[in-house]
């Protein structure tokens, strides 16, 4: 699957706040959004950070919301689009269902066992194939885990130097509640599908909804 790969600072600065698409950077003074907290562009300086006017429309709000959601999971508009139509079919709230099948996205859910520094990267080391899921390779970052489902990293990659330094960084990082994890097997497992409150509250999803509903 096709992925965005020009500069992340760029989106953070076009969705006027810091979505934290790096890592370390993201906590440093060398933060482009800390430095530049306008636009990206010509005009940048001019428009607000964000892109925002005040006499911003119902729609702005609503491509804004959606692109910031889109954007923070690393994922183009095809297939964003195509979650959206599978969280619609479902039962319960569209926002809602939409987010969790966001959330419980295999390389969402190594970044939020804190193995990777951020999405972007978890993205990468699934695709090179360095997880099992239930005991089989998984290398899909796409893939959507449910209740109970075990992850893994590889026997192969778990005596790589890199995943002995990942497991001491990740001591340091916050598991997701809605997860377990085992630093020292390096596994993780899905207790339970989040709940919003357990989700990002700086997504707005009900615009979500709103903007593919026109
Ligand atoms: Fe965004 Fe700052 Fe991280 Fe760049 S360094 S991705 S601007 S939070």
């Amino acid at each position: 699957m096709a992925k965005y790969t020009g500069p992340a600072c760029k989106l953070c600065r076009r969705e006027g706040e810091k979505m934290f698409l790096k890592g370390a950077r993201c906590y440093s003074p060398k933060c482009a959004f800390e430095r530049r907290g306008f636009a990206p562009g010509q005009h940048g300086r001019m428009a607000k950070a964000g892109g925002r006017s005040d006499r911003e429309s119902d729609y702005a709000r609503q491509l804004r919301a959606k692109q910031k959601a889109r954007r923070t999971y690393g994922i183009l508009e095809r297939q964003f689009r195509r979650y959206f139509g599978v969280a619609r079919r479902l039962r319960g709230m569209t926002g809602l269902n939409l987010l969790q099948t966001l959330e419980l996205r295999l390389d969402n859910v190594v970044y939020r066992m804190g193995l990777a520094e951020n999405r972007a990267q978890a993205r990468q080391l699934v695709n090179h194939g360095h997880f099992t899921v239930n005991g089989h390779k998984a290398d899909i970052p796409s893939m959507i885990l449910r209740q109970g489902d075990v992850i893994a990293v590889s026997e192969t990659a778990r005596h790589t130097t890199f995943f002995k330094e990942a497991a001491d960084l990740a001591e340091k990082r916050m598991c997701a509640s809605w997860l377990d994890r085992d630093l020292k097997g390096l596994t993780g497992r899905v207790l339970r599908v989040p709940e919003r409150a357990e989700i990002d509250g700086n997504l707005n999803e009900q615009l979500i909804v709103e903007y593919y509903s026109r």
